[in-house]
Parts: C-alpha cells; structure tokens; sequence
C-alpha cells in the first residue's frame, strides 16, 4: 500500500482498496449483514457489521487511523457511543477516572451518573492546573481524560503535561479531539493513548449522520472493539459511506473554516455590546501561546456574551439570518446555539455557574459561507440587538 506524507493527501488516499473494486473511483456501499464464514478462528473476525468489520468499516478505519499517524481506528455508531465505550473498556469496577471538569455535557453527565453505577469513581481536575492533579491521584486511579478544547469554553488544557502525567502514573490518556479534528491537532503524535471524534461534526462535515471513532494504540484499541461488538454500537455501511465521502474535504472544510472563525472572533473581540469572546486564536485567549505552538490551527468553534445577558442573547439569535438556531457543530453550515438551553442543559445550573457557562454564552459553529457575509449578517444582527 502506498504511503502518503501530507494529510490532504491521506484523506483522499489513504486505506482505499488496491486495487479498485470493480474499478469503483469511491468506496461502493456494502449492505449486506453478514458475509459468508471464510474459515475466521476468532468471534470477533467474522464479518458482520455489529462487528464493524465489513468491507466499508476496514477501508474507513485505516483512513481515520492514517489521519492521525495512529496504529489503529474503529468507527461507532456515534460519539457517545466511542466515548462511552472506550471508557468502559479502560475501566472497570472499583477504577477510578480523572476528568477535566469542563466537558461537553453528554460525557459529563456519563461521568456524574452513569459511571457510578458500573462501580466506577471519578475525581475532576482542572486542566490548566497540573501542579494540583497529584492530589487527586488514588491507587486505582486507571485513565484520565480530556478535550483539546473545552466545549463551549474553548479552554485548551495543559495537554503536554497530561500526556507526561499519565506516564508517569501508569494511566491511560483519552482525549476528546471533536473540536480540533485531525487537521488541526493529532493527539497520537503527542503521546495519547486513544484520541475521541464524534464524527458526526467535523470529520463527516455535512449534518446528515451520527457516527463516532476511536484513533489510538492497536491493543487498545482491539480491546475498545472487543467491548463495542458487546455492547452494539456499531456504525451502518451505509453511514460508513458518508463519513467516508465526507471526510475526502476535511482539509478544505477545516482550513476555510479556521480562517473566518478568527475573522469573526477578531470582529467580535472589537465589538462595542460584546464582553467576552472564547476563542483560541486571539491573542487576548489564557492559552493562546499553547494553542499556537501545538495546533496547526485554532478551529472553527468561538463563545461569545454579550452586555445585556440573556435578553441581548435571545435578541441576537432571533436577528441572526444566516447562521441556524441549531445544536450540534462542525458542519458546513454555520450554527448558533445557547449552550444552557441544549449541549448543556442536562447539567445543573450550579454546575454551569461554577463552570463559567452563563445563561447568556452564544456558540458559534462557523461553516463554510463567505466570511463577509457572515461578517455582515452578524454586524446587523448586533446592531438592533
Ligand atoms: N464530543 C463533543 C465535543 C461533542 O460536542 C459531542 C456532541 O455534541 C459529542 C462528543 C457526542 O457526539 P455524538 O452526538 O455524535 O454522540
């Protein structure tokens, strides 16, 4: 198989069939259940797409691996589904987790609630205070886990010092890349042991399917594969398809969407009614000289408050005419969401206050439209706000 240098390269490349089936330019859909037995010794090689190992997961899991320079990669059936799992594969009754407190708040509320009940403990850290995690440390502690940008805070942890912490501690490292996607940061090349996509944002890019993935060390991730053929969450061909079409333009989506996402944070940041913008590529950002010296980019996702709380917000987000009133992130079109109201209305309100995520926080996922528009829409939006 050939091997590729540059990830724009890879993604158009990287994993398809050598050669071509039937001569196929893209990956034909394999829908088929189960595949005839061709003398697999082990349960979890027959092809069989809980198993995700059909012909369309194989082609896609050694595309996604390549992106990140990583051994291995498993496609699921969302990212909840690879989080979740992947947790529940590097832990197990009696662990006990270290998480960064700010997370999107589906793996928030997996960690406050659910791990309990599988006999698992957690403690949260702040990721910009490593000198304090020692103290967290217990003797079963066995992972520890981060986002490269915190959701909807755009806060990077001290990622260089969780990879060192996790050495030193014998943990295994996980790391929720969503927001950064391979483009502009590959946990793998860093040290971490298992890098987390919901894919249904960025790497499929289009809005129109739930998928997620595992990129990481073989053995874990084998092991990760294991427990989600036991557990169920395996990805449709059909889906495998479009995260695989989507994934072709990931460079182009990304770098366009980099651009006019630090085009918008630096109108926002001089914006007279806007208090605070979050966003990693201005200068103004606490770990600006982090994200700059580790990411090849700083992402298409900005949070901004304006003066006024959550009147001003409601008004802004009725004004807006271009950007969606929408969950959800990384696709080609641009989407404003209240975080309190959606990503992070399962978490309690004490918990957002001590967070830093007011009533009033907007996030923006910027897509693919002319910077100048959405430039322009925003700028009437704020004016009869
Ligand atoms: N991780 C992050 C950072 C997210 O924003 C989301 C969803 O919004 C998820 C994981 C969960 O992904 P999915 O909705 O594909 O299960």
């Amino acid at each position: 198989m050939a091997q590729y240098q540059r990830l724009d390269t890879k993604l158009i490349h990287a994993g398809e069939p050598e050669p071509r089936i039937a001569g196929a330019v893209a990956m034909p859909i394999f829908q088929s259940a189960m595949f005839e037995y061709g003398g697999e010794a082990e349960y979890h090689d027959i092809t069989y797409i809980r198993l995700n190992n059909t012909p369309n997961h194989l082609v896609l899991q050694k595309k996604l691996a390549a992106l990140e320079n990583a051994e291995a990669a498993l496609v699921a059936g969302s990212g909840m589904a690879a989080i979740t799992t992947a947790l529940l594969t590097v832990l197990s009754a009696g662990d006990h987790l270290l998480a960064q407190s700010c997370l999107y708040g589906g793996t928030h509320d997996f960690v406050t609630r659910d791990l309990k009940t599988f006999g698992i403990s957690y403690d949260f850290i702040e990721g910009n205070c490593p000198d304090t995690w020692a103290a967290k440390l217990k003797p079963n502690t066995k992972a520890i886990y981060v986002e490269t940008m915190s959701n909807p805070l755009l806060e990077v942890p001290d990622l260089e010092a969780v990879v060192k912490f996790a050495r030193e501690h014998n943990l295994v490292s996980l790391i929720d890349n969503t927001f950064a996607s391979p483009v502009n940061f590959r946990p793998p090349e860093h040290g971490f042991d298992l890098s987390l996509h919901s894919a249904t944002k960025y790497l499929n890019g289009h809005s129109d399917i739930v998928a997620g993935v595992v990129i990481g060390r073989a053995h874990l991730v084998e092991r990760v594969k294991h427990r989600l053929d036991h557990l169920g969450g395996s990805l449709d061909p059909h889906a495998c398809f479009l995260l695989h079409r989507g994934v072709k333009t990931l460079g182009v989506r990304v770098r366009f969407q980099n651009q006019s996402a630090l085009a918008l944070a630096q109108f926002l940041a001089s914006h007279p009614k806007v208090v605070r913008v979050n966003y990693p590529g201005l200068e103004s950002h606490p770990q600006h000289q982090r994200a700059r010296r580790l990411f090849d980019g700083f992402g298409g996702m900005l949070s901004f408050e304006l003066d006024g709380g959550v009147r001003a917000a409601e008004r802004f987000m009725k004004n807006v005419r271009l950007p969606i009133c929408a969950p959800s992130l990384g696709g080609v079109e641009t989407l404003v969401t209240r975080p309190a109201t959606t990503s992070h209305s399962g978490m309690s309100p004490e918990d957002r206050k001590r967070l830093g995520i007011t009533d009033s926080l907007i996030r923006v996922s910027v897509g693919i439209e002319a910077a100048d528009d959405l430039l322009a829409d925003f700028e009437q939006a704020l004016a009869r706000v």
